[in-house]
C-alpha cells in the first residue's frame, strides 16, 4: 500500500486517480486508475498544471504524428508541474511535498546518445503523451525522480508546468548559438516561438523581429515578450545571424533562409510540412548552418534558472483554465480562438 499524501501532508482519502483518456480521435474519457506506486529510483507527483501542448492537439484531432500511431487509449498531456506526495527507494534529490516541474522523456541512460549527453535522441526514450506511454492530464503521476526538478516557491504551478516549451526554447537558442549581440528572426508566433524570442532577449539578442500572419497571435504574442512582431508579407531587412523556424509552414522556412546573413544559421523546430524544398543556391554561396531541434537535453536547469530569477515570465502566457473533466474543450481551445497562447488543465479541479 503506498500511503499518499496532499500538499498539507494528510493522507489522501480514496486510492484512485483520475486521468483524461484519448479513446479515438476527437474523444476524451474520465477514467479511473488506480494509484501508482512509485518503484526504485521513482515518485508519484500529485499534478498541479499542465499546459496544452500543440501535438497534444494533433493527437486529439488526428490520432498520429508521423510514424507515432495511437492504438490503445492514450493520456495525453506532458507539459506538467505538481507535488511530490510518495517516494520510492534510492531517491535522493526531492522530498515528499516537494514542488517539482516534470521533465516529460526519460531516456535508457545507456545508449550511446545518453552517454554522449544527447539523451533527447535516445532511442529507447519513454516520452509522456507519446504512443505507447500515458501523459499527464491525470491527478497522479509516477515519474523518474530524477526527472521531476525542484521549483522554488515563488514559481507558480502554472509555471513550473510551462519550463516544458521553455526547454525546448532553450535547447533551441543552444543548438543556434544564440549570444549577447546577436541578431534572430522567428517564423511563428505561436507558444515556442515567443519562448524561443524571449529566450534570445534572455540570452543578450539585441535584435529579435517574430514573424506572424495571423494579426490576434502578433497582438498576443506583442503582450509577453518585447521582441518585434511583424506581419509575413511585411518587408523586414535582412542580415539576421539567426533564424529559428517555429511555424512548420514551408514559405516562412524559405522567408527565414533569405533573411540569413552570410554564414547565418537556421535550426528548424515547428513541425508541419514533412518535407520542403531547400534553397540549395542560397545555402551554398550564403554558407549558411541549417539543423533541426529535437527537444532538449540539459535543458531544465537553465529554463527553471530564468523563471525563478524573473527574466521570463511563463505566467503570463496562460490564457485559460480547465478542469481535467474539461480536457476536451482545453483541446480544442485554440482552433476556437486563435489569440489563446496557452492553455493549461488543473487536474485537481
Ligand atoms: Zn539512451
Amino acid at each position: 500500500v503506498v500511503h499518499v499524501v496532499d500538499g498539507r501532508g494528510e493522507l489522501m482519502t480514496g486510492f484512485v486517480s483520475l486521468a483524461a483518456v484519448l479513446t479515438e480521435p476527437g474523444r476524451i474519457e474520465v477514467q479511473e486508475r488506480p494509484i501508482p506506486e512509485p518503484g526504485s529510483h521513482e515518485v508519484v507527483v500529485s499534478v498541479s498544471a499542465v499546459g496544452v501542448c500543440g501535438s497534444d492537439v494533433h493527437y486529439f484531432e488526428h490520432g498520429r504524428i508521423g510514424d507515432f500511431v495511437v492504438e490503445h487509449p492514450l493520456v495525453l498531456g506532458h507539459e506538467a508541474s505538481g507535488t511530490v506526495v510518495a517516494r520510492g527507494a534510492g531517491v535522493a534529490t526531492v522530498s515528499v511535498g516537494q514542488r517539482v516541474s516534470i521533465e516529460p522523456g526519460w531516456p535508457d541512460g545507456t545508449c550511446a546518445e545518453c552517454r554522449a549527453g544527447r539523451y533527447n535522441l535516445c532511442p529507447d526514450v519513454r516520452f509522456l503523451a507519446t504512443p505507447p506511454y500515458d501523459g499527464a492530464f491525470a491527478t497522479m503521476l509516477c515519474v523518474p525522480g530524477d526527472f521531476a526538478h525542484p521549483v522554488a516557491d515563488h514559481v507558480s504551478d502554472d509555471a513550473a508546468a510551462l519550463v516544458e516549451p521553455l526547454a525546448v526554447a532553450v535547447a533551441t537558442c543552444r543548438r543556434a548559438g544564440v549570444v549577447a549581440g546577436s541578431s534572430v528572426v522567428v517564423m511563428g508566433g505561436g507558444p515556442i516561438g515567443v519562448m524561443c524570442a524571449e529566450v534570445a532577449i534572455a540570452s543578450g539578442a539585441t535584435r529579435v523581429a517574430v514573424v506572424e500572419p495571423n494579426e490576434l497571435r502578433r497582438r498576443r504574442g506583442s503582450s509577453v515578450t518585447g521582441a518585434t512582431f511583424h506581419d509575413a508579407g511585411a518587408a523586414l531587412d535582412g542580415g539576421f545571424d539567426v533564424f529559428l523556424e517555429c511555424s512548420g509552414a514551408a514559405p516562412a522556412l524559405r522567408q527565414g533562409i533569405d533573411l540569413l546573413r552570410p554564414a547565418g544559421r537556421a535550426v528548424l523546430v515547428g513541425m508541419g510540412a514533412d518535407e520542403v524544398l531547400l534553397p540549395v543556391s542560397a545555402m551554398q554561396t550564403k554558407e549558411l548552418w541549417v539543423t533541426g531541434c529535437f527537444r532538449y537535453a540539459n535543458a531544465y536547469p537553465e529554463a527553471i534558472a530564468l523563471v525563478a530569477a524573473g527574466r521570463i515570465d511563463l505566467d503570463l502566457f496562460v490564457d485559460r483554465y480547465y478542469g481535467l473533466a474539461d480536457v476536451h474543450e482545453a483541446l480544442t481551445a485554440t482552433r476556437r480562438d486563435p489569440s489563446i497562447l496557452k492553455a493549461v488543465v488543473r487536474p485537481g479541479q
